[in-house]
């Protein structure tokens, strides 16, 4: 590399933050992503990248060797009323960037045209993924269907982090963010006469029993080593004061490092509900998925970012391991990689609420940092 990365993104730090005030104040929730990856592509293309569809979601791909490196980003918002009140405020109503991915497909941008700028002096090829629906859709599933890590040798990407500094590179060696699973339970009794309980079944103290007794999976039977966390989110039953209700719903989430911790919570809730349950009399239908892996970042690959962020004289810190989960774990599963974090925090500017906060903003002044540390990865992994 015969330039300096961060001084190439400091000269478009401010076309950076355009592009992320752009698609700020246009956001597009999962698989609706097509006004942004249209401006997404129609840059790649004047840029001379190939490009690959998969839906709304954008494969690009510049230069030549043996060596392929892939850099994520992804672009979906989320449901959620804005209550910033700047210039850039979502213009859409009930829609609005508040997870930063706003950020990451400017990021990405601002790297792809440095890249192409550069791309005579690249001794890999280099694959830009452009991902739709990252909040709950999926979509990097949808990706490496399309084919997107066909071929790639590693792969990163960059969330803006709302808990680190701003400026701040945070990087782990392995587990990093959790596997998600979900689960859906009904605990059926016999409606009747409130005031004739032993004529009917009543679900409703089953379903008590059961959110307490699901608390005990983490607190008993888990390594208090390990992190896990099992939510009940939702709880629905019954319509009116004097009437037992026929059934009882119940909704929630667990979280785990590790895909045996995964596959121990899923079992276990469904036994506590099923035998919590009988014990009532009641019968329970339970339906458990695990919606994705945890995200596990490479020790290799880790080193490597942060051997690369300190050599372009970035702050490097470490980051905290979280309960959240994170889509690009699907392509952890299958190509080494790592999956860094940017921090964005800055009590100065009153940017200090976490992602997915109506009042979710980033520290835009350090995006370009982000794109410096990207096209590094591009240039300099050697595999
Ligand atoms: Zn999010
Ligand atoms: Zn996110």
């Amino acid at each position: 590399m015969n330039f300096n990365p961060v001084k190439e993104a400091e000269k478009i730090k401010d076309e950076i933050i355009a592009w992320r005030r752009d698609f700020h104040m246009y956001p597009e929730l999962g698989f609706e992503e097509e006004r942004t990856s249209k401006i997404v592509e129609e840059h790649l293309r004047e840029w001379g990248y190939k490009i690959k569809r998969a839906g709304t979601g954008i494969i690009a791909e510049i230069g030549s060797g043996d060596k392929t490196v892939a850099l994520r980003a992804d672009m979906d918002a989320l449901p959620i009323q804005e209550e910033n009140d700047v210039p850039y405020k979502s213009r859409v109503p009930g829609k609005m960037h508040a997870c930063g991915h706003d950020a990451h497909t400017a990021m990405l941008l601002g790297a792809a045209k440095i890249i192409a700028e550069h791309s005579d002096e690249l001794s890999n090829r280099v694959r830009l993924l452009f991902q739709p629906a990252e909040e709950g859709g999926n979509g990097a599933l949808k990706m490496i269907e399309a084919g997107a890590i066909e071929g790639v040798d590693a792969i990163f990407g960059i969330h803006v982090w709302a808990e680190l500094e701003s400026g701040v590179i945070g990087i782990r060696e392995g587990p990093f963010l959790a596997g998600v699973g979900k689960f859906v339970a009904k605990i059926i009794g016999k409606g009747g006469h409130g005031a004739a309980p032993h004529l009917s079944i009543d679900p409703i103290p089953a379903a008590a029993d059961a959110v307490l007794a699901l608390q005990r999976i983490v607190a008993r039977e888990v390594d208090p080593l390990d992190s896990a966390v099992v939510t009940v989110g939702r709880i629905q039953g019954g319509t009116a004061f004097n009437v037992i209700p026929q059934y009882v719903e119940l909704e929630g989430t667990f979280r785990f490092f590790t895909q045996e911790l995964g596959k121990f919570l899923e079992k276990r809730i469904r036994e506590i509900i099923e035998g919590t349950a009988k014990a009532h009399n009641c019968e329970a239908e339970i339906k458990t998925e695990i919606l994705g892996p945890p995200t596990i970042n490479d020790e290799k690959m880790a080193k490597f970012v942060a051997e690369t962020a300190k050599s372009l004289g970035l702050k490097v810190g470490e980051v905290r391991k979280t309960l959240g989960g994170e889509d690009f774990a699907f392509y952890l599963e299958k190509v080494p990689g790592a999956f860094i974090a940017l921090g964005i925090r800055n009590e100065k500017k009153g940017i200090v609420y976490p992602h997915h906060h109506p009042k979710f903003d980033v520290d835009e002044d350090v995006l370009y940092l982000g794109t410096a540390l990207e096209v590094a990865l591009a240039f300099n992994f050697k595999g």
